[in-house]
């Protein structure tokens, strides 16, 4: 956090870079602690730091804005769905996080609802809050877990100036899931009644 070293009659500090920052207090705090080692200005520093240490463990998050993903919903546990599928298909080899989404519906825009989706920096895994309800077979939602935790798996190359999300590969990958064409099924049937709320 501090370092310092003397050398002649000059006092050299590294320090971390969340003083940069700093208010003038704490900066004026520091000076005097690296001069002095004074307990009280210590302790104002330690209260900068802790109130800072989010700084230390996660230097790139930080700039995120802070996810709170909440996988446990009134019928269908995500991460329990999510670690499932790891052992069964990936090897445990998928690193990722899951949430339910915001329920955001808006009326004229059901078929740009998307059940599922992936970002790939936050490695986070978003299932639409529609699926967590009882008349939604827990096939189905793995079916749309399965899909995102694919997209982990794939690349996504550029072909004709567009960026081809589902590969052929990605494709026959989304095949070998043991309830496919149930849950393709099942999405034909029942999907326009349960994203129109009605
Ligand atoms: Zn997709």
């Amino acid at each position: 956090m501090i370092s310092v070293r003397r050398r002649g009659g000059t006092l050299r500090a590294r320090v971390h870079h969340m003083f940069a920052d700093a208010p003038d207090r704490v900066l004026r705090a520091l000076a005097r602690y690296i001069a002095r080692a004074d307990r009280r200005d210590s302790a104002l520093l330690g209260g900068f730091v802790e109130a800072n240490h989010w700084r230390i463990r996660h230097p790139r998050r930080a700039r995120r804005p802070v996810l709170n993903p909440i996988p446990s919903g009134r019928v269908h546990d995500l991460a329990e769905i999510l670690g499932d599928l790891n052992r069964r298909y990936f090897a445990g080899a998928i690193d990722a996080r899951i949430t339910w989404g915001h329920r955001t519906l808006r009326a004229g825009h059901r078929q740009s609802i998307k059940m599922g989706s992936y970002s790939v920096e936050d490695r986070l895994i978003r299932i639409h809050p529609a699926l967590d309800c009882p008349e939604v077979p827990r096939y189905f939602v793995e079916w749309i877990v399965f899909h995102e935790m694919l997209h982990q798996v794939f690349d996504i190359p550029t072909r004709n100036g567009r960026r081809q999300f589902h590969t052929p590969a990605f494709l026959a990958r989304e095949r070998k899931f043991e309830h496919y064409e149930e849950a393709r099924h099942w999405e034909r049937r029942h999907l326009d009644r349960l994203l129109g709320g009605s």
